[in-house]
């Protein structure tokens, strides 16, 4: 009796798995209340053994509750899921208006192509970016769209991808609906599936418009420098401002001052080949870069056979196909620097002896008493005066005496070391400087010079004629010494062996020093 109605109601209990999320809703809505108190109502009827006609009656209602619960929690079930699909097409919606923007500020569009369905997407952008007027039209042969001089390359991009698969990229021009043109970039990735066969590609084009123009530009002004460049008479050389600074361009100017065959192209040659002293290259670089233009710096330069030439060079900043350069004009100024040595050595030397003049050998001194006081190193000064000389010109003449003193420059210029110094002071008196030199290694060389002076012998209207010399020697005592006073102790010392009689070398080094006198 009791398993009646109790074998019933289980059926839609909670711990029925199928029914488990209508029973919650059931628990919780008012039919299933209503249904709930009508089953109570029947067990307590049950249980006070009332089993009457009423409890089918009150079955009709459960079942009706039962329904319109169950209607109740479709038409729940359905706007909760009719709103939740409304807010994901709103939100695909929103994201696909951003994508749009994106694309659109990005001037980038996109696009897939899958072939086993031989379908194809494009974006808006990508249609807009095509210059495609109708946003329908089909795009599944996009290489019509290409420049017909374009067409190979991009075949070719995409052909090289399809059999690999990968990535490819290829800049190409398009003809757009209303006829322009415009330069596109075309990215894409071909995604290979079974047996290496492609499967779809996706990809991006971009309107490469403004910036292809303004390379073109670039690369037109610079093939326009160029040609004045190449043209320019005087050499240049555009070196990149890197380590070795390697040649970015070379006009043919610069083909011919540097020797450099025309079958060369400037990126073969080396910077370094063009400079003969390497640290003159760095300062000249070094100084372009810190003061942005540097003027007419004279250097030494060599050319291929390694001849060196003088150049004057004036270099200045410059971006050179966007790479930062340095613009170098070079004016082989090899002539003139030979005339500038020339008139130097004419301002500098004797005419008639070709030994320092007074002037220059003043100067000269002066430069290595200093040095030889900085490094305190020996040093002596021979003041030499040929004796009797106004004599030679009495009797033979003027110009034998020229010839005489010519003479005896050389002998002397010959007695000393090269890096010795040799001027002519006065009219037959001549002064050497000689570095590193004690007492002892200056007295004899004055005496040799003293001894072959006499030895020489003149040729003159079929006789033989020598001469003497007589010559005075001072040593550096101290660094306090200036050049005069060591200069004014040789004179002393040339003084007295005028009054010894002549033909003779004086050491004179103050009071407290001794005299050498050497005589034949
Ligand atoms: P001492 O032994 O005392 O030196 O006598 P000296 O005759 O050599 O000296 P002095 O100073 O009396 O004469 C120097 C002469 O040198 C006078 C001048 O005619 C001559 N002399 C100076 N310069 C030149 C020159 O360039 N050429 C020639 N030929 N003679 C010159
Ligand atoms: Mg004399
Ligand atoms: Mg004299």
């Amino acid at each position: 009796m009791h398993a009646k109605v109790g074998m019933s109601l289980p059926k839609i209990s909670k711990n029925n798995k199928s029914f488990s999320l209508l029973w919650m809703v059931l628990r919780t809505c008012p039919g299933l209340f209503v249904a709930a108190a009508q089953a109570e109502t029947i067990e307590i009827l049950y249980e006070q053994g009332e089993e009457s006609g009423i409890l089918a009656g009150d079955w009709g209602w459960l079942l009706l509750g039962f329904f319109a619960a169950f209607c109740v929690v479709i038409w729940l079930l359905r706007n909760h899921y009719t709103q939740r699909l409304a807010q994901q097409e709103e939100l695909l919606e929103r994201a696909q208006e951003r994508l749009q923007d994106a694309q659109r500020i990005a001037r980038i569009g996109s696009w897939t192509r899958n072939f086993e369905t031989g379908e194809s997407f494009w974006s808006r952008e990508a249609k807009v970016v095509l210059g495609i007027d109708d946003p329908a039209k089909d795009l599944s042969h996009y290489e019509s769209l290409v420049h017909p001089d374009d067409q190979d390359r991009v075949t070719e991009a995409i052909a090289a991808a399809y059999f690999q698969g990968g990535s490819y990229q290829c800049d190409h021009r398009v003809v757009c609906d209303n006829g322009s043109e415009r330069y596109i970039r075309l990215a894409g990735q071909v995604f290979l599936g079974k047996g290496s066969s492609p499967v779809h590609e996706t990809g991006t084009v971009q309107d490469i418009t403004d910036r292809k123009l303004a390379e073109l530009a670039l690369q037109r002004s610079e093939a326009r420098m160029r040609s004045i460049l190449s043209a320019a008479p005087y050499p240049i050389l555009i070196v990149e401002l890197t380590e070795e600074y390697p040649v970015l361009f070379a006009n043919e100017s610069a083909y011919a001052l540097f020797g450099i065959s025309q079958e060369q192209t400037p990126e073969e040659l080396k910077s370094r080949e063009f400079w003969s002293d390497r640290d003159d290259r760095e300062n000249f670089i070094e100084s372009v870069l810190t003061e942005s233009r540097v003027f007419e710096t004279e250097m030494v330069m060599k050319s291929r056979d390694n001849k060196t030439f003088w150049a004057s060079l004036t270099g200045s900043r410059l971006e050179f196909g966007g790479i930062n350069s340095v613009f170098i004009s070079i004016m082989d100024i090899t002539d003139r620097k030979r005339i500038q040595q020339e008139l130097e050595r004419l301002a500098t030397t004797d005419p008639l002896t070709g030994v320092f003049n007074r002037r220059s050998f003043f100067d000269t001194a002066y430069k290595e008493v200093r040095r030889a006081v900085r490094y305190s190193q020996p040093l002596a000064i021979l003041m030499l005066d040929i004796d009797n000389f106004k004599a030679v010109n009495d009797n033979y003449g003027h110009q034998f005496g020229d010839t005489v003193l010519r003479r005896f420059a050389e002998l002397v210029k010959s007695s000393l070391r090269e890096e010795d110094l040799l001027g002519r002071v006065g009219g037959e008196e001549f002064c050497a400087l000689l570095v590193s030199s004690q007492e002892r290694g200056a007295y004899l060389v004055a005496e040799r010079i003293r001894k072959r002076w006499m030895e020489e012998v003149f040729e003159l209207q079929g006789s033989q004629v020598s001469f003497s010399v007589s010559i005075g020697i001072a040593i550096m005592l101290d660094e306090t010494e200036s050049m005069e006073d060591i200069m004014e102790r040789a004179d002393v010392g040339l003084y007295t062996a005028k009054r010894s009689g002549r033909n003779c070398v004086i050491v004179h080094n103050g009071d407290t020093h001794t005299s050498k006198q050497g005589k034949n």
